[in-house]
C-alpha cells in the first residue's frame, strides 16, 4: 500500500500545462483507436477529402431545385420570393412529411424543439401531435438530415410553408407532396448533371483547397498505410474534384490516383457495405470494362462490395479505417456490416468548437447550477422526510411532556423553514439555468441551438457520432498534426452514480 503510495508520480505538472493544440484541429475520440494498428485507410470524398464552401453550395441547390420545381412540376414563380433562412437549417433535424413540421431530436428520439414553417411551436402543441413515445426513424413519416448535402431540402420546406401559411394562405400541396416534389428534384440536380456542371464550371467557388491534405495523405502512406477512396459521385465528378484538390501538390505524386491503393467511384454506399455488388473496372472514359475480382493500383473501378475489397488488401476487420461524413452511409453502415473502425469529418463542429471556446465562463456555469439543482432535490428530500419523521414520532410517543412536544414542534418548524428555503434557492437555480441555456443556446444558433445537444441531453445526431464514429474531427487535414502511430485515447466516460 504504500509503496504505491511512494511511488505515485505527481501530475500537477502535468495536468496544469494547457494542451498545445487548437481544439478545432484537434480529433477527438469516442473509443480507443490504436493508429499503429491500421493498415488501411479509406476515404470517401464529398465532404470527406473534398469540403465545401455550404453557402455557396446551399444557394445553388436551392438554385437549381427551385428551377426544377417550377419548370418541371408546374410550381408557381412565387416560391422565388419566398424568405429562405440559411441558418435555420443544421444537420441532425428530422422532417416530418406529415405534417410539414421539422424538429430536434434528443438522444433518446423524443422530439424536442419543433418548428411549423419558422413558427416555434409550443410545447403543449408539440406534446398533442408527438406524445412523449419516442420517434420511429424508419416509419416512412420521417427524413432525417444527417448530411450536409441535405440541409437545402429542410431549408425549402421550411421556407415553402412559411411563405404561404406566415401570410395567412393555405399551402397548395401537402406536405407530402411538397417533400417528395422537393427531395425528388434535389435527387434529379444531383444524378443529372445540373448541380455538378455548375460546381465544376467553378471550383474554387464551391470546394475548398486545403493546402495541408495533399501532405496529410503523404504522410499516412509514407508510414506504410495503404489508402483507398470509395466515393458515391461518378468518375468525371471524382477526376475534376480530385484533380483540383490534389494534382501538383506533392513532388512524385504525377496525378491524384498515385495517392491511393485502389479507387472506386459510384460506390453506392451503404449498399456496398452490406450487399454483394460486384466491382466494375472501368476505362478512363468511364465506360465499363469489366468483372474484377481483385483490386489492382491504378485501375479506376465502380460498384464493389467489402468483401473483395478486404482480399484485395488482404487485411480486414479493425485494421480498415474508413474516414467519412455520411452518419449513415459512411458510418453507421459499416459499423454494423464490418468491424471497421471510424472516423467521422464533421465540418461544422470548427465553429461549434470556436463558440464553445468562446462561451466557456456559461456552459461552466451552467454545469454548476445542474450540479446545484440536484443537490437541492437530494437536500429537500432529505427536510420532507426529516418533518415526516419528526410528525410521526410525536404521533407514535402520544402522550408527550410539555417541553418534549414543544422540542419536537420547534425541530419541525425549523426543518420546514430550511425545506422553504432549500426550495425558494431551487427555484432561483432553475430560473436562472433556463434563461442562460436559452441564451448561451441562441448563440451558436437562434433556431436549434447546439448541433450536439437538445436542451440538457445530447441530441440524436449528438448519441450517433458518440456511439458510431471512434473518432471525429472537423477535417481529413487535421490528422496532419498527429503521428501515423498515434494512440487517440477515449475519455473515460462515466455513468451518474460513478461521479463522485
Ligand atoms: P460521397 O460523399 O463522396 O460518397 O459522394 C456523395 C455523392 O452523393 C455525390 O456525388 C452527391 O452528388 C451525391 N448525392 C448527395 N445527395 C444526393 C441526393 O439526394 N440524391 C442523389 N445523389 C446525392
Ligand atoms: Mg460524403
Amino acid at each position: 500500500m504504500n509503496a504505491t503510495r511512494d511511488a505515485r508520480l505527481d501530475l500537477t505538472a502535468i495536468l496544469d500545462e494547457q494542451p498545445q493544440s487548437d481544439p478545432k484541429r484537434r480529433i477527438y475520440a469516442n473509443r480507443n483507436l490504436d493508429m499503429a494498428r491500421v493498415e488501411v485507410i479509406g476515404f470517401d470524398m464529398d465532404y470527406t477529402l473534398a469540403q465545401y464552401h455550404q453557402q455557396a453550395m446551399d444557394e445553388l441547390s436551392i438554385r437549381v431545385t427551385v428551377d426544377k420545381l417550377i419548370d418541371k412540376r408546374g410550381y408557381p414563380e412565387e416560391i422565388r420570393e419566398a424568405r429562405l433562412d440559411l441558418s435555420f437549417i443544421i444537420r441532425g433535424l428530422v422532417i416530418d412529411k406529415e405534417t410539414g413540421n421539422i424538429f430536434k431530436m434528443d438522444a433518446h428520439r423524443h422530439v424536442g424543439r419543433c418548428y411549423h414553417g419558422y413558427r416555434e411551436m409550443a410545447e403543449a402543441e408539440r406534446l398533442e401531435v408527438y406524445g412523449t413515445r419516442p420517434i420511429r426513424l424508419n416509419s416512412g413519416r420521417f427524413h432525417w438530415v444527417d448530411t450536409l448535402f441535405a440541409l437545402p431540402e429542410a431549408t425549402l420546406m421550411a421556407g415553402i410553408i412559411e411563405h404561404f401559411e406566415g401570410n395567412g394562405r393555405e399551402l397548395p400541396w401537402t406536405y407530402r407532396q411538397l417533400f417528395d416534389d422537393v427531395r425528388q428534384s434535389i435527387d434529379e440536380a444531383h444524378a443529372d448533371n445540373s448541380l455538378k456542371a455548375e460546381i465544376l464550371a467553378d471550383l474554387p467557388k464551391y470546394v475548398v483547397k486545403d493546402p495541408d491534405l495533399a501532405p496529410t495523405l503523404h504522410k499516412l502512406r509514407s508510414a506504410g498505410k495503404r489508402l483507398f477512396l470509395a466515393t458515391n459521385s461518378e468518375l468525371y465528378y471524382t477526376d475534376a474534384v480530385m484533380r483540383y484538390l490534389l494534382d501538383g501538390e506533392m513532388p512524385f505524386y504525377r496525378i491524384w490516383q498515385d495517392y491511393f491503393d485502389a479507387v472506386i467511384v459510384s460506390a453506392a454506399k451503404p449498399r456496398f457495405f452490406n450487399e454483394e455488388r460486384p466491382f466494375i473496372e472501368l476505362d478512363s472514359e468511364g465506360n465499363p470494362v469489366g468483372e474484377a475480382r481483385r483490386l489492382k493500383r491504378g485501375v479506376v473501378y465502380s460498384g464493389g462490395n467489402i468483401r473483395v475489397l478486404e482480399e484485395s488488401f488482404d487485411f480486414g476487420g479493425p485494421q480498415i479505417l474508413y474516414v467519412g461524413d455520411h452518419m449513415y452511409s459512411d458510418i453507421v453502415r459499416s459499423r454494423k456490416a464490418s468491424v471497421w473502425r471510424t472516423a467521422l469529418v464533421v465540418q461544422e463542429m470548427e465553429d461549434s468548437i470556436r463558440l464553445t471556446h468562446e462561451h466557456k465562463a456559461d456552459l461552466s456555469r451552467i454545469h454548476d447550477l445542474e450540479e446545484a439543482a440536484r443537490r437541492l432535490d437530494d437536500a429537500i428530500n432529505y427536510q420532507l422526510t426529516l418533518i415526516k419523521s419528526l410528525g410521526r414520532m410525536g404521533q407514535l410517543l402520544g402522550r408527550l411532556t410539555g417541553p418534549e412536544s414543544r422540542v419536537v414542534d420547534r425541530a419541525r418548524e425549523s426543518a420546514r423553514a430550511e425545506l422553504d428555503l432549500k426550495r425558494s434557492l431551487q427555484a432561483r437555480v432553475l430560473r436562472e439555468l433556463e434563461a442562460l441555456e436559452r441564451d448561451v443556446d441562441a448563440r451558436f444558433n437562434p433556431y436549434w441551438g447546439r448541433v450536439f445537444r437538445e436542451i440538457n441531453e445530447r441530441s440524436q445526431l449528438g448519441a450517433q457520432v458518440q456511439h458510431y464514429a471512434c473518432i471525429y474531427t472537423s477535417k481529413v487535414s487535421n490528422l496532419l498534426a498527429y503521428s501515423p502511430n498515434q494512440v487517440f485515447r477515449a475519455p473515460r466516460e462515466k455513468m451518474p452514480h460513478e461521479r463522485v
